[in-house]
């Protein structure tokens, strides 16, 4: 009997991926609904290329255009919020929640709440809503599979282990594109370089967050919801070939790691499996004969500030995570827009996480309050940016 699995942010990075192995493996999957955000184009093409129960876009305004460019096919469609939740409600035996940004937090949360199986890629989810995420999901009998590269790595390395035998998890950073540079080179740092990934292909938001390491910080606070573990107990490190990507630190000693080549079909594969093992065609084994060395080196938080930001944020925690990355979002929106430089964006993000730091205390009980403060934060943010 073949899986249904839906898949929101369809036609992004991960989207892709997760597409590309549903072909591969006909007789075991078939598309659900696919929910994309704005590019009727790409979502009506993959539609008619893979087939799909229902197609939604984020956009209303794309509603007509998409309409037209589904005629035909038979396949039901629509835009808007509505058509949105109506994509999530469809059957589906695992739901992939690969929205970028903010964005994710109301579908994945729909998803949760119908108690799917969500493979989770919205990190933003947790971030902005971990406490109430992790609640509902066990309230309504979700499951949560990390497809984040390291987390995958660490839930592989945990296995069946203990949280409480562990006496640390480390998650492992390329270092990005800046990783050799000077702090002033990196200060006149273009979007373009910034978005040039050494090990891993993404979609352009978390391209800045791995240059700026922001994206470990998230990863920091996504791995103490999803595993439980608090803030002394997580480390980063930097690891520039990007193979090993999280290590349990087991209290006796031990080290058990997670490797894999940069490629996110893997973790993908591992969550679409539901423990089982997919093959992955044109998939690249490890060949650490050829890698020759795996080298590791301290992050430097001095050239990095935002990881250094998030980690006093997963420490403060309340609504300060919520806070720091509605601010990151406004930031790296007008870093790719030419509006600030590199160092704008943390400048941005420490500023917006002083000013709130009294107004907002409590973690977000809910998904609506997570999004309130969010764009509370986003309507500041924008406008300290302006003055
Ligand atoms: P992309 O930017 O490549 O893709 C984003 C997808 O979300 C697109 O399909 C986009 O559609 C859709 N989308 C945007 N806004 C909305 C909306 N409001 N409602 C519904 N869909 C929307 O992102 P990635 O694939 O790189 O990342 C997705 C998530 O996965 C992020 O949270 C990221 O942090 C996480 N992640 C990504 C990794 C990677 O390797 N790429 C690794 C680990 C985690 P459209 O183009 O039409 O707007
Ligand atoms: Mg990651």
């Amino acid at each position: 009997m073949s899986l249904t699995v839906s898949i929101l942010g369809a036609t992004g990075s991960i989207g892709r991926s997760t597409t590309d192995l549903l072909a591969q493996h006909p007789e075991r999957f078939r598309v659900g609904a696919l929910v994309g955000g704005r590019d009727a184009e790409a979502i009506a093409k993959l539609a008619r290329e893979i087939g799909a129960d229902f197609v939604a876009l984020a956009d209303a305004a794309q509603g007509p255009l998409l309409k037209d460019l589904l005629s035909g096919t038979g396949i039901p469609n629509g835009a808007g919020e509505t058509a949105v939740l109506e994509a999530v409600a469809r059957d589906a035996d695992i739901v992939m929640a690969a929205v970028s940004g903010a964005a994710g937090l109301r579908p994945t949360h729909a998803a949760l709440r119908l108690g799917r199986t969500v493979a989770l890629a919205n990190k933003e989810s947790l971030v902005c809503a971990g406490d109430a995420f992790m609640r509902d999901a066990k309230r309504y009998g979700a499951s949560l599979l990390p497809v984040d590269s390291e987390h995958n790595a660490l839930a592989q390395a945990l296995g069946d282990g203990k949280v409480a035998d562990v006496a640390s998890m480390t998650i492992t950073a390329s270092g990005g594109p800046f990783r050799t540079w000077s702090a002033e080179r990196i200060a006149a740092a273009s979007p373009e370089q910034a978005a040039a990934h050494p090990t891993w292909s993404m979609g352009m938001k978390i391209n800045i967050d791995s240059a700026s390491l922001m994206n470990k910080g998230l990863e920091l606070i996504e791995a103490h919801h999803l595993f439980g573990i608090e803030a002394d107990r997580l480390d980063v490190i930097v690891h520039p070939q990007s193979i090993v990507h999280g290590l349990i630190n087991w209290r006796d000693g031990a080290v058990t790691a997670g490797l894999a080549m940069p490629d996110m079909r893997v973790p993908i594969a591992h969550c679409l499996g539901l423990g089982e093992r997919l093959t992955i065609a044109r998939g690249r084994p490890v060949n650490l004969a050829a890698v020759g060395s795996l080298t590791f080196e301290a992050a430097d938080e001095a050239r990095f500030p935002c990881l250094r930001i998030a980690r006093a944020a997963l420490r403060d925690g309340g609504a300060a995570p919520t806070v720091m990355n509605a601010a990151n979002e406004i930031a790296v929106a007008a870093f790719i827009r030419g509006a600030i430089g590199f160092y704008g964006i943390s400048d941005l993000v420490e500023r917006a996480c002083t000013h709130f730091a009294g107004i907002h205390g409590q973690a977000p009980a809910d998904v609506d309050e997570a999004l309130a403060i969010d764009a509370e934060v986003r309507a500041w943010s924008t406008q300290a940016l302006a003055a």
